[in-house]
């Protein structure tokens, strides 16, 4: 049984219900955190979570009178209880105040600590078989087919928050998984949408960072502009609705409207559109099954005129390349492929390398762990974890020569 609910049968739960955020300061939880100020009195807040953004995690525990807080960040504990004094919210420090936080009893929990960091606290909510809105990726590209396997088995249901797979996710509910031939998660193209390759190699920090429709975090915006946060989605297709790579397509759509299509055995294909905002998947994972009013701006097709659609080009985004090729040599390649994606992002950032060398350096990476044969499956998040750890170590002794080396 999939631990994604495939058809919305679930009853619908009376009285308030309550939540917990991990990750509640960033953007996503940022845009959970402004749905819930939108719905008050129909959740109660039990948790919210950062990693040292000790202030914004206050102002928030404040505002919904918070149960407990955590920060990951182990020297901010003095700072988080004089903060707190007198509120009667508990708090705590570090990875374990994260689980404590996730392992609290809660309705709903979004999960949207970015990174690494996410699997253990993440893992922690699906063993209560809480429902859990998924939007830190390195759960599936990480840890995709034991997280999924430990989520059915602990009757968790996953509701997809990242806006493609939510997209995919309603428009599922449309015909029976056996009846589904393909799925197609569309992409901006990002801001080298049309850009040669040379062009493209080159690119400097700013112009990557300029991404054409959504607003996100630097790291994810970087992955759009090479298209490796594509990629990065695919492999989490694969892992959330069981997939074959073959079953999954990619479609540069760049006015980013439609998010996500399903096609069924009789060629229908459903699709699921909206304006650009994250809280439209956001406001349907914690509605969810029922729907609750959203604050993007209503779609105005007419204004908008046309909608066009673009083959992808795994020439010039070998990234997008890469994933079908991770997902296809098995579960750790694809933990090597974020793990080396991180590892070049933050050298790019740093200068150290060139735009194009993001993706060379991921390839080497994967090249270099099968290579050294470490194709043994994934059975505990400390497997993920330390797959994540290795290929970290091997793409960072492989950067200097990948930096030295012209396209
Ligand atoms: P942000 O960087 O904006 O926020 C990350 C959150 O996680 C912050 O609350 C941060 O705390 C916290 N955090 C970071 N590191 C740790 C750690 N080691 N331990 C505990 N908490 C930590 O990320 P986003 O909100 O953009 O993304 C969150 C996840 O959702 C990522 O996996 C991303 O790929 C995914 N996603 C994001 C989308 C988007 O539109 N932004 C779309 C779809 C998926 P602090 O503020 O203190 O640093």
């Amino acid at each position: 049984m999939s631990a994604v609910p495939l058809k919305n049968d679930k009853p619908v739960e009376a009285g308030v219900r309550t939540v917990t955020v991990l990750g509640a300061t960033g953007s996503i939880g940022d845009s959970t955190m402004d749905l819930l100020r939108g719905a008050r009195g129909r959740y109660r807040v039990e948790a919210l979570t950062a990693n040292s953004n000790v202030e914004g995690l206050v102002k928030l525990a404040r505002e919904f009178d918070a149960r407990f807080v955590a920060v990951a960040d182990a020297s901010r504990f003095d700072e988080l209880k004089n903060a707190l004094a007198g509120t009667g919210i508990e708090c705590g420090v570090g990875e374990s105040a994260i689980i404590e936080a996730a392992s609290r009893p809660a309705d709903w929990l979004m999960a949207a600590v970015s990174g690494a960091a996410g699997l253990k606290p993440a893992l922690a909510a699906v063993d209560r078989g809480t429902t859990i809105a998924l939007a830190n990726k390195e759960c599936l590209v990480c840890a995709g087919d034991f997280f999924m396997q430990r989520a059915a088995k602990a009757g968790a249901c996953i509701l997809p928050a990242d806006s493609e797979h939510n997209a995919l996710f309603q428009a599922l509910s449309s015909g029976n998984r056996d009846e589904l031939t393909r799925v197609i998660i569309t992409a901006s193209g990002g801001p080298f949408r049309t850009w040669a390759a040379a062009d493209i190699e080159n690119a400097t920090l700013a112009q990557a960072l300029k991404h054409p429709n959504w607003s996100m975090g630097r790291k994810i915006t970087i992955d759009s502009a090479s298209m490796m946060n594509k990629g990065l989605e695919v492999i989490e297709a694969a892992c959330l609705f069981a997939l074959e790579p073959e079953e999954i397509d990619v479609l540069v759509h760049p006015q980013s409207i439609v998010h996500g299509m399903v096609e069924f055995s009789d060629r229908s294909v459903v699709a699921q559109l909206g304006t650009p905002d994250m809280r439209t998947p956001i406001a349907h994972c914690l509605g969810w099954p029922e729907r609750i009013a959203g604050p993007a701006v209503k779609l105005d097709l007419a204004s908008i005129g046309q909608l066009t659609f673009e083959a992808p080009d795994f020439a010039r985004f070998p990234a997008l390349r890469l994933a079908y090729d991770a997902l296809r040599t098995g579960q750790g390649a694809t933990t090597v492929y974020n793990a080396a994606n991180e590892i070049a992002v933050a050298a790019f950032i740093a200068e150290k390398i060139r735009f194009g060398a993001i993706a060379r350096l991921v390839e080497a990476t994967m090249n270099g762990w099968v290579r050294a044969g470490n194709l043994a499956p994934l059975a505990s998040a400390d497997d993920a974890i330390a797959v994540d750890h290795n290929a970290r170590n091997m793409a960072a002794s492989l950067l200097p020569q990948i930096a030295a080396k012209a396209s």
